[in-house]
């Protein structure tokens, strides 16, 4: 029997990301690129998608508007200022969204929720598949541990990474803060450069380097008297977003309405 082919429309096609995509799509069997969408007025328009990513021509050419169509899967990879746009486009004509942008404000979220009750909706600020079991690692580990044994995490992006620290560190430890009966936003620390006193057991230090050409790389420690614990994440190319969110992309087309994370595309949501 023929398999269904997926096809999947990517936003941001001209990024990093989007070209990943578009090459990771090129090399599939049950994906087709659908459409290419980017900024208006930004250099890649009208080019082809093949030709963008360093690979053969498509006869996909870039556009800056995106028209979803039924039978396909949204994926973006842009950035926040286009992010209500796009959500609002897939809910008007009911196609799956993969959103991979990080850095969305309270309203995203919101409108993302609200996305949710309509279409399939995967969101998630690292869609790599070994992230998603270090987010569940650090809950396990805290909720063993407690909060008698500090926790500090550090990220290390390139240098272009406009957020800081990274969605993927706030994720880390509020997976953290949840799993030891802390809230996150209170105990959650960027900065210590003007607090003139010594660390509380309960907070959470997350930090943010940048410089070079690092795809992402996360550690988080666990500070206990004479022993330490580190988890340890590292990213060596960027195509392993690509893969998990085309993972996701597969299966959000055969989902019911919903807002879901890599943990529900895994099967280890509870
Ligand atoms: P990039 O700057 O290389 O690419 C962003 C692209 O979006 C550019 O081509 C830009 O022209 C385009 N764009 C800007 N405004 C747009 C609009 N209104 N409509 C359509 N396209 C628009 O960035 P990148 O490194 O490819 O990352 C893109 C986003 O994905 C960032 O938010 C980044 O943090 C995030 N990211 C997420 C994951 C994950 O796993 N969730 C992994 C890597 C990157």
């Amino acid at each position: 029997m023929k398999q269904r082919m997926i096809s999947i429309i990517i936003v941001g096609a001209r990024g990093r990301m989007g070209t990943t995509l578009i090459r990771e799509v090129m090399g599939s069997d049950d994906l087709t690129l659908g459409a290419c969408v980017d900024r208006s007025g930004g250099p890649g328009i009208g080019q082809d998608a093949g030709r963008l990513a360093g690979r053969p021509d498509t006869g996909v050419l870039v556009t800056d508007e995106l028209k979803p169509r039924r039978g396909s899967v949204v994926v973006d990879f842009s950035l926040p200022k286009a992010t209500a746009t796009n959500v609002r486009a897939c809910v008007e004509h009911g196609i799956p969204l993969i959103i991979g942008t990080t850095g969305l404000s309270e309203d995203d979220d919101k409108l993302l929720a609200e996305a949710g009750e309509s279409i399939p909706v995967v969101y998630a600020a690292n869609f790599s598949v070994g992230i998603t079991l270090l987010l569940q690692l650090a809950g396990i580990a805290a909720a063993a541990l407690g909060p008698q044994w500090e926790a500090e995490l550090f990220e290390l992006h390139h240098r272009f990474k406009r957020d800081a620290p990274s969605g993927t560190a706030l994720r880390i430890g509020q997976a953290v803060a949840e799993a030891s009966g802390r809230k996150f936003s209170e105990v959650a620390l960027t900065d210590r450069s003007t607090l003139g006193r010594p660390r509380t057991s309960e907070e959470i230090g997350v930090f943010g380097l940048r410089g070079g050409d690092s795809p992402g790389e996360h550690t988080l420690m666990f500070l206990g008297e004479g022993e330490r614990i580190e988890l340890t994440h590292r990213a060596g190319d960027r195509a392993i977003f690509a893969r998990g969110a085309l993972r996701a992309a597969r299966w959000a087309a055969a989902q019911p309405p919903g807002l879901y994370d890599m943990f529900d595309v895994l099967g280890l949501a509870e």
